[in-house]
Order: C-alpha cells, then structure tokens, then sequence
C-alpha cells in the first residue's frame, strides 16, 4: 500500500520560504503541549475526570440541563487561564505577521492562537470568545477566559454563567452535537486558494475538517503526534513527531530566533 512521504524540517521552511499564500489547518494535537488534553485522547477530559460526553456537547441536554456542559466549562476555564500558547501558535502568529501565512483554520476551542497574536482564525467549532443568551437572545462579543471565570464564579447557579442582562443561561457559540459547524464554506475556499496546506495537530479523523485537505491541490505537510488518516498523494507530506519539536527546526532553519516568539 502506497505511503504518505515524509519531508524535512529544511525542506519544509523552503516552501514556506517560496509560498505566497500559507494555510494552517489545525487541531487538538497543536495544544496539548500547552497542557490541553485532547478531548478524546487516552487523557481526556471526559476519561480522566468522568464526564458524560453524551451531555457536556449535546445540544438538548444544554436546554435541559446546561449543568452538565457547565460543570466541564468551568474545569476547562480555569485550565485555560493557566495556559500559554505553544511555539508552534507563536510560529503561526509570526508567519502571518510577516505576510506569509493566509489564515488559520481551526477544530480547536481554546482561544490559543488569538492569545499567540493571530488575528484571521477561522474557529470551525466555535469558540468562547463569543456567546448568546438563551433567554432574551441578547450576543456577547470579545469575551475572555477570565472574563467566563469571573461569571461563571459570580453567579448564583455557579458555575452555570447567566446574561448580565436578563440573568437567563448564557450559551457560548461553541458548536455543540447536533449543530452545524461554523464558517466551513470560508474555511474551504482558503484552502482551496493556498499554495502551501499545514496540517497540524489534527488525525483528520473527524468530520467535516477531515474533509478539509481535499480541498487543496497545493503541497500539505502533515504533522501529528500519531498516524493520520488521508490518502497518499505526490502534494502531500506527513510527519509523525512533536508538533513544536519540529516547527523550531523550521524556523531554525527560516532564520527566525525562536526566542522571539516564546517571550512576547
Ligand atoms: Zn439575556
């Protein structure tokens, strides 16, 4: 059976070097060296602290009982305002600061690359940095982590965060079970325009983003901690390694002091 081939970190910052137009499509893989468990990794959140994965993302049960995602909310908040984006969010960041890279494409709901400096980030599955109420249907735009904390901690059903106006249950425009993900279209057509596709992080194993590289006639690179799930092609290149581990070799090898992004 015929293989994706690999490429090397050399290799790699050359045809970041030589591309006008870079996407990078990314996934849960991109944050866990920041110290986010992939959700459904062996050390999700849903195995290692017992939640019930039919509710926390199932959008009846929110209406029902928004306990159930509130009480995972609220773990993963107070998670993510310990956190820093990694290098390779850094590295991104750069890249689109310096022209090079298009967008970002991303399964991911934690926030990170806007918190490394990407501005242009496509969230497939949402985000918390928007809500709405589902009472008074009031939206809430630019909202941070800490900013869910102080809610979620404040409010009488803590940690169930209420609309400062009319005190009905907040819902984050996370994309829940059982909804539609976000901006597919606009995420297809930046892939579909690159000249060079960075996979990062992502198995390509969930639906619709696995769907995603297809789109691309351009070059893909591939790299995941584990195997990936997409059909050989001659434009497509896959890495099985440590997603920053190599992207310091890339931007090593770019001529980019990789001291510049961790200390922003
Ligand atoms: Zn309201």
């Amino acid at each position: 059976m015929q293989e994706l081939r690999t490429i090397k970190p050399t290799d790699c910052a050359e045809l970041i070097r030589h591309s006008s137009s870079v996407v990078a499509l990314t996934g849960a893989g991109i944050s866990t060296a920041a110290g986010i468990p992939d959700f459904r990794g062996p050390q999700g959140l849903y195995v290692t602290r017992r939640y019930d994965p039919e509710k926390v993302f199932d959008i009846r049960w929110f209406h029902r009982e928004p306990r159930h995602f509130y009480e995972f909310a609220w773990d993963f908040i107070n998670l993510l305002t310990a956190i820093r984006p990694t290098f390779t969010h850094f590295f991104l960041a750069q890249l689109a600061a310096a022209g090079n890279l298009d967008g970002v494409v991303t399964q991911n709901i934690d926030m990170l690359h806007q918190l490394a400096g990407s501005s242009k980030v496509n969230e497939l599955h949402g985000s918390y940095g928007s809500a709405s109420c589902c009472s008074c249907r009031r939206k809430y735009a630019g909202l941070t982590h800490s900013w869910w904390h102080e809610t979620m901690r404040n409010s009488p059903l803590m940690p169930i965060a209420l609309c400062p106006e009319c005190k009905g249950v907040l819902k984050p425009e996370i994309v829940f079970f059982g909804e539609m993900v976000k901006s597919y279209d606009s995420a297809e057509r930046l892939i579909t325009d690159c000249d060079l596709l960075l996979v990062l992080g992502s198995s390509l194993t969930v639906t619709p983003a696995s769907l995603l590289p297809y789109a691309a006639l351009a070059i893909t690179v591939v790299v995941n901690k584990g195997g990936v799930t997409l059909e050989p092609a001659p434009h497509r290149f896959f890495i099985n390694c440590e997603i920053d581990d190599y992207f310091k070799k890339v931007a090593s090898s770019l001529g980019v002091n990789s001291t510049d992004y961790i200390c922003r």
